[in-house]
């Protein structure tokens, strides 16, 4: 029988003070809600008489805003996972915060409750890109909320944006290594559908993105990042030896996982299928079906389909994926002739089952991708 994966555990608490202009997650205005919470405990409860006994690799509060959430919520769904799946040393326990919600005796509970990594949603240390973010955060309070969390959490991530069209961002880069920053995650600006950007492109609006200076400035942050020993792991992410994200690699590396909170998604391995779910996207109607004992849209996905997901994740980071077990699943070999070429043109490499992207092959994926997959 084959061992299962150790089980990643996403938390989505899906409220925020303001609603950011570029934002498309599922989120709703608000801070706390005690209802919310005892439906997350309910749901994990179903998830282990789904899942059985597994051991966990991972915990993440994700959102919406999860450091609007109280230390003991946050308590409260840390030990109930501990209660229901085993955790061993070194599973990550991850909460994403916004700088304007640093506060020391909150992140020290935090700390006490089990999270060992803040993930700080600070975009930029640029006030004017800030602003034109609609953030509710400035330079300062980026500074004063990164100073805070290195002296408090093991492994401290950071979010940055670039590509906002007039605004420089180079020197946002700088500020990680000066400050020894343990991860970085950065994020193209762009504009989706049903944001306050898009609308304002719709009506003629300058535009919030542009296409140039966004390659200018994600060339500069992965110079100075590589310079300075931080490993770009996957194609957006870098990190010091060691600080690699283990909840974002579950899910890169096609592990199971829990998805918990409204409009979260998970995938379980059960008697050989893998079963996609969807939790109901309104907090309302998350919170009814939890006690109802029902919670998830699910589906099986196709053989297929499970081989490409991995594929497509896979190819994301640095370590890539078994040719193997890709095989298997897709039930047919990859095209031998356009592997061959795609090493040759230096955009794959192939060490015995191990399928890679280099470098260039990550910053032209969708192109290796679709050649693979058709
Ligand atoms: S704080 Fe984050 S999740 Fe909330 S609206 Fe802004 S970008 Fe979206």
């Amino acid at each position: 029988m084959v061992e299962p994966t150790p089980l990643a555990i996403y938390v989505h608490w899906p409220y925020c003070t303001r609603i950011c202009p570029y934002c498309d997650f599922n989120v709703y205005k608000g801070a706390e809600n005690a209802e919310l919470v005892q439906a997350i405990l309910r749901d994990l409860t179903h998830w282990r008489e789904w899942s059985g006994p597994r051991d966990i690799n991972s915990i993440h509060f994700g959102g919406g805003t999860p450091s609007l959430m109280s230390v003991d919520d946050i308590d409260s769904v840390v030990s109930t996972v501990n209660h229901l799946w085993s955790q061993p040393d070194g599973a990550e326990v991850g909460l994403e915060a916004n700088p304007s919600d640093a506060n020391r005796e909150v992140w020290e509970g935090y700390k006490k409750a089990g999270i060992n990594r803040l993930s700080l949603g600070v975009q930029s240390f640029d006030d004017d890109a800030l602003s034109f973010l609609g953030r509710n955060h400035n330079s300062r309070a980026a500074h004063l909320a990164v100073d805070m969390a290195l002296k408090i959490f093991p492994s401290v991530s950071l979010d940055l944006i670039y590509g906002l069209a007039g605004h420089d961002t180079s020197r946002d880069g700088e500020q990680v290594v000066t400050k020894g920053v343990h991860h970085v995650s950065t994020y193209q600006l762009t504009i989706e559908e049903g944001t306050a950007f898009h609308r304002a492109e719709q009506r003629g609006e300058a535009r919030a993105v542009d296409p140039d200076s966004s390659a200018d400035a994600f060339s500069s942050l992965a110079q100075t990042l590589g310079r300075n020993r931080y490993n770009r792991y996957e194609i957006s992410n870098w990190a010091k030896p060691g600080f690699e994200s283990r909840h974002n690699l579950a899910y890169w590396r096609g592990y199971d996982y829990v998805g918990v909170g409204p409009g979260a998604h998970g995938r379980l391995t059960v008697g050989g299928n893998r079963v996609a779910t969807t939790a109901y996207l309104k907090p309302k109607d998350y919170i009814q079906a939890a006690h109802a004992g029902g919670i998830e849209i699910r589906e099986i996905l196709s053989s297929s389909d499970r081989a490409s997901e991995y594929l497509m994740m896979g190819l994301r980071t640095v370590e890539g994926i078994s040719v193997q077990k890709y095989e298997k699943w897709a039930n047919t070999q990859l095209p031998k002739t356009t592997v061959d070429d795609l090493v040759e043109t230096d955009f794959l490499k192939l060490d015995n089952d191990r399928l890679s992207t280099t470098a260039q092959g990550r910053d032209v994926l969708d192109y290796i991708t679709g050649k693979l997959l058709t």
